[in-house]
């Protein structure tokens, strides 16, 4: 973004790093798919978008592609992307894809989509809240937490996504999710990791922003940088209740966020 970004744009939020043009299956990249991000893109303001399939999906990524949109498309920054996943199924060829095209990615995100059932992501939504029933709710944020802290440990992330997804079907521990988190944050800070500020739980069934204002305020006071983040699976969804994160990171105090070209992050300005 030019140093001379005019004002009318202040306080909100210039990029989307969590974004999923192929959805949930394999769509190799073409013109067709990927464009529509980039006019969306311009329509919500956004300046600097990254695309962060599945790992699983790895086939359809095409990086010729992403250069012939960013020659397409000069306004707009395009960054090359992955959501690296604790999947016990894949995520031993996704993180072995991630290794061999590591200098052709801009920005790689960790997740943990997975406790103990290897065959469906706890955040499905409903069916994956089956996985909580007449368990302890403390004891699975300590299991999730552990597990953030090994997608952190990987060396093959740059921001760790939705910190707090283990919240998305509304299940509360008994005590301050500060206190759970926070061995998890002085990891995360010692790696020198981002972490996203997502909208996406507006839309999910605990109807909160991933993460919550206590671990954003925790993870601020540790000098952890922030990237902005829609997880849009459709081009319609992307920056979607930007408008509502604008308030958000101004209630905060957050003034700036973080961008990444060839995985090295720069600060921007959002205030
Ligand atoms: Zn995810
Ligand atoms: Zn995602």
């Amino acid at each position: 973004m030019p140093p001379d970004q005019p004002s009318t744009i202040n306080h909100q939020p210039f990029s989307d790093y969590h974004t999923h043009p192929q959805g949930h299956r394999v769509q190799p990249y073409s013109p067709q798919l990927l464009q529509p991000w980039v006019e969306s893109a311009r329509l919500r303001n956004l300046t600097d978008i990254a695309f962060t399939d599945h790992d699983r999906y790895h086939a359809g990524v095409d990086f010729d592609e992403i250069k012939r949109l960013r020659e397409a498309n000069p306004d707009v920054q395009i960054r090359a992307g992955i959501e690296l996943d604790n999947d016990p199924v894949h995520s031993g060829p996704g993180r072995r894809w991630v290794e061999d095209h590591w200098d052709e990615l801009d920005f790689v995100l960790g997740s943990v989509h997975f406790l103990d059932r290897p065959d469906q992501m706890f955040d499905s939504v409903p069916e994956g809240a089956a996985q909580f029933a007449g368990r302890e709710i403390d004891a699975i944020y300590a299991d999730y937490f552990r597990r953030v802290r090994e997608m952190a440990a990987s060396g093959l992330v740059d921001c760790l996504a939705h910190f707090d997804l283990i919240k998305i079907h509304g299940h509360r521990p008994s005590g301050e999710v500060r206190a759970l988190a926070e061995e998890t944050l002085d990891f995360v800070a010692t790696r020198g990791l981002a972490i996203e500020l997502s909208t996406a739980g507006w839309r999910k069934p605990v109807g909160e922003l991933y993460p919550s204002d206590d671990l954003i305020e925790s993870a601020k006071s540790k000098g952890i940088p922030f990237t902005t983040a829609s997880d849009a699976h459709s081009h319609v969804q992307l920056a979607e209740n930007y408008a509502r994160l604008a308030e958000k990171i101004t209630a905060l105090g957050i003034s700036e966020v973080c961008v990444f070209e060839r995985h090295r992050r720069e600060t921007r300005a959002i205030t």
